[in-house]
C-alpha cells in the first residue's frame, strides 16, 4: 500500500472571495517563525521515506525562503513531490526552492481577464506557465461556472491550456460556500450546467487527456499519485491546521485554528476536530466510495478482496445491487455517468 503526508501551509497573501479553506491572510512574521517550528518538529516524528508529499494551503510560498529551507530538510524522501503555486509565485527568485518538488499544482482558474477580476484572483501569463512546464510535471486548475463566466471563456481556457501542452487539469465547479464574501453576492447561485462540464469532458478526451477522475483529466503518465492515494483509500499523514489525514484505519482531522494547532503541538497534546477509529465495515464504505470516483477504474474485485478478505467483495456486491447509476460487471463496479456520483455513491453509504 502506498502511504503519503499532506502539509497544509494555512496563509495566503490575502484571502480570495469564494475560499472556505482554513487560511489565514496578512499574518504577523512570528506566526509564520513558530508555524514553521512546530511543522518541522512534527515532520521529525514521521517516517523519513514515503512514496508521496503533497504541499498545499493556502500558499505555501508565502512562508519565504529561510522558512522553508528548514521544512525542506526534514521532509521525507517521496518519488512524487507536489507543491501548490499560485500565478503571483511564477517568478525565478523561486525556481531553486521549486526544485526540490517533482510536480507543480498551479492554481491559474482562468485566463479571462473579467472571470479573474471577479475571483479577485492574478493571472498567470503563457511565458511563465511554459517557462514552468519546460521543468516540471505541471497541473492546472480551471475553474467553471463563475457569474459572468461565458461558454466561450471556458473553451478559451481550454485550447490555451491545450496548446501549451499541460499534461494535467483539475476542472472545478465554484462553489458558492457559507461565510465568504460570495456568500453576501451570490448566495443562492444555482449553478447546474451539465452541458458546460460535458464539452470540458469532451474537448479534453479529444485532445489525448483521459478524465481519470471526477474533476480531473491526464494525459498518458501524468495522473497525480498522491491524489490516487485518496481515491485507493490508502494512507496518508496530514499536518497543518484543518489538514485531514488516514493511518492505520484511523480518520483524522487536526484543528482549524492555527493558535490552538501550535499550542497543543508545543505541549505534545494535539487537538484534533475529528478522530474516528473506523470499524471494517465503515472502512469498506469508504473504500468503495472513494474508488468510485475513479471512473474507468472503479472498484475492482482484486483489490478489494487484497485489503478487505473474500467476503468483502460479496457484501459490495449486494449493495450496489438495484442502484441504476452503477456499471456492475464480474469484477469490478464503475459509475454510469459521472455527473450522477452522488447518486451512485449512495449505494455504499
Ligand atoms: S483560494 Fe487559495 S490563495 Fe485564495 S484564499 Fe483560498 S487558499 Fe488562499
Amino acid at each position: 500500500m502506498n502511504k503519503g503526508l499532506y502539509l497544509h501551509i494555512p496563509f495566503c497573501y490575502r484571502k480570495c472571495p469564494f475560499c472556505d479553506y482554513y487560511s489565514i491572510s496578512n499574518a504577523p512574521e512570528t506566526w509564520l517563525d513558530t508555524f514553521t517550528d512546530v511543522i518541522v518538529y512534527q515532520l521529525r516524528q514521521l517516517p523519513t521515506k514515503l512514496d508521496t508529499l503533497y504541499v498545499g494551503g493556502g500558499t505555501p510560498l508565502v512562508l519565504g525562503q529561510s522558512r522553508w529551507e528548514r521544512i525542506l530538510q526534514n521532509l521525507p524522501e517521496a518519488r512524487e513531490r507536489t507543491i501548490e503555486l499560485n500565478p503571483e509565485d511564477v517568478k525565478k527568485e523561486n525556481f531553486p526552492l521549486l526544485a526540490h518538488f517533482t510536480r507543480l499544482s498551479v492554481g491559474v482558474q482562468s485566463f479571462s481577464d473579467s472571470v479573474l477580476k471577479t475571483l479577485g484572483r492574478d493571472k498567470l501569463d503563457y511565458e511563465k506557465l511554459l517557462d514552468l512546464l519546460s521543468h516540471w510535471d505541471v497541473s492546472v486548475d480551471l475553474m467553471v461556472g463563475v457569474p459572468g463566466q461565458t461558454r466561450d471563456e471556458v473553451l478559451r481556457d481550454l485550447i490555451s491550456v491545450v496548446a501549451l501542452g499541460v499534461p494535467h487539469i483539475s476542472v472545478y465547479p465554484l462553489e458558492v460556500h457559507e461565510g465568504t464574501p460570495f456568500w453576501g453576492y451570490y448566495r443562492g447561485w444555482d449553478w447546474d450546467d451539465a452541458d458546460l462540464l460535458l464539452m470540458v469532458e469532451k474537448f479534453l478526451t479529444e485532445h489525448g487527456y483521459e478524465h481519470y477522475e471526477i474533476s480531473n483529466y491526464a494525459r498518458p503518465g501524468h495522473q497525480c499519485l498522491h491524489n490516487k492515494i485518496y481515491w485507493h483509500d490508502e494512507e496518508y499523514y496530514a499536518l497543518g491546521p484543518s489538514a485531514a489525514g488516514y493511518v492505520n484505519g484511523v480518520r483524522y482531522k487536526w484543528v482549524s485554528n492555527l493558535r490552538l494547532y501550535v499550542e497543543s503541538a508545543k505541549l505534545g497534546e494535539p487537538t484534533y476536530e475529528e478522530y474516528v477509529a473506523l470499524s471494517w465495515e465503515e472502512q469498506l464504505s469508504e473504500y468503495a466510495i472513494m474508488n468510485l470516483r475513479l471512473l474507468s477504474e472503479g472498484i475492482r474485485k482484486e483489490d478489494v478482496e487484497k485489503r478487505f478478505g473474500e467476503r468483502a467483495w460479496g457484501i459490495i456486491l449486494s449493495q450496489a445491487e438495484g442502484n441504476a447509476f452503477l456499471n456492475i460487471e464480474p469484477n469490478k463496479i464503475t459509475v454510469k455517468n459521472w455527473l450522477f456520483f452522488n447518486r451512485a455513491a449512495e449505494a455504499f453509504v
